[in-house]
């Protein structure tokens, strides 16, 4: 009789273990994934019209495979991304990650920021679980619409082992790629996503995941930054460069309270002239200047055509202007010691 006890209990406590699946956090936050048009050849849609529960609904097989539940942070087109969103999606995730809640976080995300607020994440979650960001370059209505491939494997993404302590990455048309290192590189095309400084990290074919590298720069519980006690984030801006240029935009940033401004030079990070001297003046005035290129790839190097000593200018390493700024808002929250900042620049 005992015997058959234990053999009862035995196999309910096995069938409970075949049934243990991950539980993914889905953290939908708009974009065109969520976006829907007038038709399946339409190219003109709104982005962010569809909410979480549809999404996780056009693919019934993420069920099979984990756990999911779906929250909405925000349902915008991703051109609208702000800081308040980033602080709210970044808590909640530190919050379901750390609480045990969630095994994984997958973001959905429209395509035109989400290279810089999966940097921003990496910079900011305090965890090595996995946190995925997904998107579509065509819309849920779209014929071949590409979201419910692109959110199957990011789900699976998220519940792969391999992908403990490779920080936050970016899942999209197959492939898998460092938040750090991932831009998009065109306006309408599925392969848009490129790392052009290292190459992607891994793909994952209909869910088959697989790496062959380790983004090696701090990233997530090994990061410098955290946002406790951080409410809002310093305001830093972007100048770009171009032939025939002219410093107005430097003089109104600095006049309109920003505490930094990342040039986005031409070639090796080189300011027109006049813009030169007038970021010359905001570095004096205080405001940190990170010298970058607008050529989207490679590093801007200190002291290359310009005396960063003389000017009091840092340099991005080669992080892209975007991703300058995000790391730029973040040190100037810890403080506003050039150097400290500079070592930041080039661990991560
Ligand atoms: N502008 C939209 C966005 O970023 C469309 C880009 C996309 O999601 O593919 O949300």
């Amino acid at each position: 009789m005992r015997l058959i006890f234990k053999a009862v209990l035995l196999m309910i406590l096995g069938a409970t273990l075949a049934v243990a699946k991950p539980t993914i956090y889905i953290l939908a936050t708009g974009g065109t994934i969520a976006g829907s048009g007038s038709g399946s050849l339409d190219s003109s849609y709104t982005s962010g019209t569809v909410t979480v529960d549809k999404l996780i609904a056009a693919v019934p097989d993420i069920n099979k495979i984990a756990t999911i539940k779906g929250e909405q942070i925000s349902n915008i087109g991703s051109q609208d991304m702000n800081n308040e969103v980033w602080l709210k999606l970044a808590n909640r995730i530190n919050e379901l990650l750390n609480s045990g809640k969630a095994d994984g976080i997958v973001v959905t995300h429209g395509t035109d920021t989400m290279e810089e607020t999966a940097y921003f994440l990496n910079l900011v979650v305090k965890s090595d679980k996995p946190v995925v960001l997904v998107g579509a370059m065509r819309n849920s209505g779209s014929l071949s619409a590409d979201g419910p491939l692109n959110l199957f494997n990011a789900v699976n993404v998220a519940i792969s082992k391999d992908s403990v302590g490779k920080g936050v990455v970016v899942v999209m048309n197959d492939e898998i790629h460092a938040a750090r290192e991932v831009t998009k590189t065109n306006t309408t095309g599925v392969d848009t996503f490129k790392s052009p400084n290292s190459g992607k990290i891994g793909t994952v074919f209909y869910g088959n995941v697989k790496y062959y590298m380790n983004p090696i720069r701090k990233h997530t519980a090994s990061s410098a930054f955290d946002l406790t006690g951080v409410k809002e984030l310093p305001r830093v801006d972007i100048i770009y460069s171009h032939a025939n240029d002219n410093p107005d935009f430097v003089n109104v940033a600095v006049k309109n309270g920003a505490k930094g401004i990342v040039s986005a030079g031409l070639g090796n990070g080189n300011p027109y002239f006049s813009v030169l001297e007038a970021l010359g003046e905001a570095s004096k005035a205080g405001v940190v200047v990170v010298r970058d290129s607008r050529v989207g790839s490679g590093e801007t190097t200190m002291n290359g055509e310009i005396d960063d000593a003389k000017y009091g200018f840092l340099t991005c390493d080669n992080l892209n202007a975007q991703k300058a700024r995000v790391l730029l808002m973040l040190a100037l929250t810890k403080t506003s010691d050039k150097a400290k900042i500079q070592e930041f620049f080039l661990t991560h």
